[in-house]
């Protein structure tokens, strides 16, 4: 369901138009409130065209005006700011035994953000996907009815898999669900029966950076990799501000990158693995089987890390050495300006972070690890799903304009 954007086609009339709406659209985003000679100024469109592409917007409500600038030199102008009042655009994450749900407008605002944890595993955890797609396609119809009775139109779903998610929203392969050769897309917009919005989806970790690009601490930054602090570690990477899937979207999947031949066994059936050696199973003292588990084995570390427990402080220092020689690997080879860790990992980033710099700065052979800072996240275990909204209103900024209804 992931529609390329680098075919070469006729620059008709329609995709200019659509092409310039969506500048204007982006330039507002960035620098409201501002005026149409602001956009026209910045954008070199001339103020004849600026001034119908705004009115467009105004009509589609992604814009309004918001009277007129008081302190500026020359005539006051009217001001543009987004709209998107009548507009959500929603982002789920399946895991093993939560469904996370998030909802924003289109400015980003948050509308909601809810987690449903099952008992035991995912219905249809097993291996078929049908009792999952049905789960999920209930939460997505009570997301859509919220929002319906706040009158907004949904812009699009995307639904964040932890596995490996081919460019057209196959799930190849989602072990920790038990899934293989999985039409997700394709099933859930069968169950939503024909919603009206796309529906996609993607790489968790691709998702969680997205969500870091747009929403996080360090957003912005053009070449940014988020890991993943899960049972399994997973990278989304974002270079020259895009992500980067790879040939088949299978790019990223740095938890399998060999750290010790001689290391733990990984759940991939191979050795040493880094999510083997720096997964969070790596700090726990037990194989967790729930992330209410892993979190009071968490809760337990962090309290015997404060209270300066030896062996406890000595764990987290070999495992952040570990992840240390995957974020050199990470900043040899794409020279990320940062490096966020996600999930898990986010509690124990205090104890993490002064192993994982120092032993990737050893290894890196740039100057000072090239520049790479890493830092913890501060978005939350929802940012896997904040991503997935983040990722239709991406689809937005670059000229996938709802319709004017
Ligand atoms: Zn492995």
């Amino acid at each position: 369901m992931i529609t390329s954007t680098t075919n070469p086609q006729p620059a008709d009339f329609a995709d200019v138009r659509a092409t310039n709406l969506a500048v204007v659209l982006r330039f507002v985003r960035e620098h409201a409130p501002c005026s149409r000679a602001d956009i026209a100024a910045s954008t070199g469109l001339n103020k004849a065209t600026v001034s119908s592409l705004v009115a467009d917007l105004i009509d589609r409500r992604l814009v309004r005006e918001t009277g007129l600038t008081e302190n500026r030199v020359g005539r006051p102008a009217t001001m543009l700011v987004l709209d998107g009042s009548p507009y959500a655009a929603i982002g789920i994450e399946v895991n093993v035994d939560y469904v996370t749900a998030v909802a924003v407008d289109l400015a980003g605002e948050r509308l909601l953000s809810w987690r449903r944890s099952f008992s035991g595993p995912l219905p249809g955890a097993d291996g078929s996907t049908g009792q999952a797609v049905a789960a999920v396609a209930a939460i997505v119809r009570r997301v859509v009815g919220r929002m319906a009775k706040q009158e907004r139109q949904v812009l699009g779903l995307t639904v964040g898999v932890p596995g490996l998610v081919g460019t057209d929203g196959t799930v190849l392969i989602a072990p920790n669900l038990g899934w293989r050769d999985a039409d997700l897309a394709g099933d859930l917009a069968k169950a939503l029966r024909d919603p009206g919005f796309a529906v996609q989806v993607e790489n968790d970790a691709n998702l969680a950076a997205l969500a870091e690009h747009r929403f996080g601490s360090q957003a912005g930054t053009a070449n940014l990799v988020y890991l993943t602090g899960e049972i399994g570690v997973g990278a989304g990477i974002i270079l020259d501000g895009r992500i980067r899937r790879g040939g088949r979207g299978y790019g990223g999947e740095i938890g399998h990158i060999q750290l010790d031949p001689l290391g733990a066994a990984c759940r991939c059936g191979r050795t040493g693995c880094l999510e083997a050696v720096a997964g969070i199973g790596a700090v726990l003292r037990h194989v967790p089987l729930s992330p209410a588990e892993v979190e009071i084995e968490l809760d337990e570390v962090v309290r015997l890390a404060r209270a300066g427990d030896v062996r406890t402080l000595g764990l987290l220092a070999e495992v952040g050495r570990q992840l240390g020689k995957g974020v050199a690997v990470v900043a040899n080879l794409l020279n990320p300006e940062v490096v966020i860790l996600g999930g898990y990992y986010v509690p124990l980033a205090p104890w993490l972070l002064p192993a994982v710099e120092e032993e990737a700065r050893g290894r890196t052979i740039a100057p000072e690890g090239g520049g790479c800072r890493v830092v913890a996240s501060t978005l939350g275990y929802d940012a896997a799903a904040l991503g997935g909204a983040a990722r239709v209103l991406d689809s937005v900024d670059s000229g996938r304009l709802p319709r004017i209804s």
